[in-house]
């Protein structure tokens, strides 16, 4: 049998499939770039047929670089952008409007109705998550609706709902001949509907907020034989593991046990650190969120810290400020300063997330001098990561109790050096980067080739995860405290803007 296996990781910005051997190694990829929709101010849109598409074609073009069909693969997972809601007509495949993205704030009228009658606490206690616009909830509740003929759909099982990963497998498994209409526990916990307990669909939440049960998909582990693929060009191998896009990062840094902790820095920045086989309730602002569940095994669960905005405000700084033509140039001019001159840049686009769930903040550049250089700017974007970063782990090490080692960084912005190195500054701690990088990925291969005998454990993947490099702190305590001192300024300079 097969000692590949492939996975489709479906993120914010573009899709890749990637073939991995046994070792972790990868065997062969390719990635597609999706249209980024932005109609009005606080909308972020896909469009899942697209989506769709790119996803064969980077399949296709991975397979025919390694000569190799769906059938020479053991098996297949998918990692996907999280939240993002689609909402389709099982019977003509036809999605029944643009997928609503997990940026997207379009809800927040919205959610104000819900918080009228209800406390936070009262969607943390069953969920582990705060009511924001964040996640799909609400989304899903705006296309019922704002789509005409949308809630009847809904309400007779002719409408689908399903986040991305969904999407793609009732498209893998058949489409509209029968496709598996499935979601795994770890994208379920994203959605505000599920009991973060016995992982299942809540009814008094679907009773809230009027979502019909009809529509949502079966929740299965993050890890098993979920059936064929029976769609070109992965026919002949089967689908076996789903996992959100963090989660899967989680796996495939092997944090596998309680107090283990991995950081992704892409779109947005993603700290989650495993709890084991508890939920941990945070009260410092952080999420609590089903890590994931190979097979019949016991749920494991997470505490996550979200920023919304981390290598999005690069993207920013390149195509709406055109500082520059490319992410990556973002370093050379950021490095021709030595310091940030004093300016602070809060990338609150979206609200700011964990740990602040400030929906009314929006950006602010703080501090500017007639001195400020657009080089100070680019560093300040730079470092304003690293500071949503350390005020993440701040929080983490308060609910968690505790103090973190060593962060395991991956995602596409950890090439910049610059970066790095502040983040083991502001955090005091050593940065490490793995010698596989893309550990999303990794990590819904690592899940389908549990379910198919590839790897026998999760023991057995630790073998597969080394450093490749690792920044040490190297700034004084002092200056550490001045730069965060500010920091907390400017962001309280964000807050209140949307009234
Ligand atoms: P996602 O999976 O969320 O689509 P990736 O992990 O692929 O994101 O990372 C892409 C992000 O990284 C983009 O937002 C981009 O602006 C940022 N990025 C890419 N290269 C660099 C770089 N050299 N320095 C800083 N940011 C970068």
């Amino acid at each position: 049998m097969s000692n590949y296996v492939g996975a489709i990781d479906q993120g914010t910005t573009s899709t890749r499939f990637i073939i991995f051997d046994h070792a972790g190694k990868i065997i062969s990829q390719a990635q597609k770039e999706h249209r980024q929709i932005y109609p009005q101010p606080g909308w972020v849109e896909h469009d899942p047929l697209e989506i769709l598409n790119n996803s064969n074609e980077v399949v296709g073009a991975a397979l025919a670089r390694a000569n190799l069909s769906g059938s020479d693969l053991r098996a297949v997972g998918i990692t996907n952008q999280r939240e993002t809601t689609v909402l389709w007509d099982r019977h003509s495949a036809e999605p029944l409007a643009p997928a609503i993205v997990w940026m997207d704030t379009r809800t927040d009228q919205l959610m104000r109705r819900f918080l009228q009658k209800r406390e936070h606490s009262w969607f943390r206690e069953k969920t582990g998550l705060p009511l924001t616009t964040y996640f799909s909830a609400l989304k899903l509740l705006w296309l019922l609706e704002n789509v005409p003929g949308a809630r009847r759909k809904a309400e007779q099982g002719d409408a689908l709902f399903g986040n991305i990963n969904t999407w793609l497998a009732w498209n893998l498994t058949g489409g509209k001949d029968g496709g598996l209409h499935i979601t795994d526990v770890s994208n379920a916990s994203r959605t505000l509907l599920m009991d973060l307990q016995r992982c299942s669909w809540d009814e008094e939440l679907l009773a809230e907020f009027g979502i019909p049960a009809a529509c949502l998909p079966q929740i299965v582990s993050s890890g098993e034989v979920y059936g064929e693929i029976r769609s070109a060009p992965l026919r002949g191998t089967v689908l076996a593991g789903m996992l959100g896009d963090q989660q899967a990062a989680l796996v495939g840094q092997t944090c596998f046990a309680p107090g283990e902790a991995k950081n992704t820095y892409g779109t947005g920045c993603f700290l989650l650190m495993n709890t084991g086989m508890e939920a941990v309730h945070s009260k410092a602002g952080l999420l609590s969120t089903v890590a994931y569940r190979f097979g019949d095994e016991p749920t494991h669960y997470a505490l996550e810290g979200s920023i919304a905005i981390a290598g999005a405000l690069v993207q920013w700084l390149r195509d709406n400020l055109h500082f520059f033509d490319l992410a990556e140039q973002i370093e050379a001019l950021a490095r021709s300063v030595p310091d940030n001159g004093d300016v602070y840049l809060v990338p609150a686009f979206a609200g700011l997330y964990a740990p602040y769930w400030r929906e009314d903040a929006r950006g602010v550049i703080a501090g500017l001098t007639r001195f400020a250089t657009k080089a100070h700017v680019a560093r300040a974007a730079l470092e304003a990561t690293a500071y949503q970063v350390r005020d993440v782990v701040e929080a983490m090490e308060l609910d968690s109790g505790i103090r973190l080692r060593a962060l395991r960084s991956d995602g596409g912005m950890v090439v910049n050096e610059l970066l790095m190195q502040f983040q083991a500054d502001m955090l005091a701690v050593p940065v490490q980067r793995p010698r596989i990088v893309e550990t999303t990925a990794l990590g819904s291969a690592y899940a389908a080739g549990l379910a198919t005998g590839l790897w026998q454990s999760t023991e057995d993947l630790r073998a597969n995860w080394g450093v490749d490099h690792v920044w040490k702190p190297q700034m004084e305590e002092s200056d550490r405290a001045r730069l965060v001192h500010s920091w907390k300024k400017a962001v309280e300079r964000s807050f209140a803007w949307v009234e």
